[in-house]
């Protein structure tokens, strides 16, 4: 199980200061706010991810600041991370972001278009697909929480294969890690949880 911090609108000294508890990972929202704090962290080995919404005129930055992207649903931002990725670095670890729970969130690649979707990211050597991640609409009772995260399981079960295990699967926030955890999250993101609230403006 990784524990992703989620750090966006916090500060580069909270960052340091949950680093000093050993905390390596930290999970990013918004490009320019995390390059900025990335150069102040500089001093410090940290993993980034980049968690928040793919924007075409994004992607050479995150292509360049980041170890792995999840959220992503768009065969078009695939190609441009993989042809932007710095030569020098390892290949971009990235989640697929599937729209498992319905109408009621537009982000993600619907579960007919996932093996389109994997097949054109299999096709890029500079990118290496780790598994499937889920933001779904908020609720309260864990059986509606644990009901998309075991939809994504089960896509993960059904799409899996030896070449691309799926081995990741990227669910669960700080009002939903529990469930996210009984459905088999094996990378969770947890912001407020660890940080408090954030601040109302970045
Ligand atoms: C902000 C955010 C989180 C963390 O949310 P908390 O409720 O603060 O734990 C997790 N995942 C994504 C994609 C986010 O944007």
């Amino acid at each position: 199980m990784a524990l992703i911090a989620v750090s966006k609108q916090q500060s580069a000294e909270a960052i340091r200061a949950v680093s000093g508890c050993g905390q390596r990972i930290f999970g990013e929202s918004y490009v320019q706010e995390a390059v900025d704090k990335q150069a102040q962290l500089l001093d410090f080995a940290l993993e980034w991810h980049f968690i928040g919404r793919i924007q075409a005129n994004k992607t050479r930055q995150i292509a360049a600041h980041f170890a792995w992207v999840h959220g992503l649903s768009d065969p078009a931002h695939a190609r441009r991370l993989n042809d932007q990725r710095p030569p020098e670095l390892p290949p971009l670890n990235v989640c697929l972001q599937v729209n498992v729970s319905g109408e009621s969130s537009k982000a993600g690649v619907e579960p007919a278009m996932l093996p389109e979707l994997l097949a054109v990211c299999a096709a890029q050597p500079r990118l290496r697909v780790r598994g499937l991640m889920a933001l779904p609409a908020a609720a309260t009772d864990e059986l509606a929480q644990r009901q998309p995260f075991a939809a994504l399981r089960s896509l993960r079960d059904q799409f899996a294969t030896p070449d691309c295990p799926l081995e990741c699967l990227s669910m669960g926030m700080s009002d939903d890690l529990e469930a996210a955890i009984l459905e088999g999250a094996t990378m969770v993101r947890i912001g407020t949880a660890i940080f408090g609230t954030r601040a109302q403006c970045s």
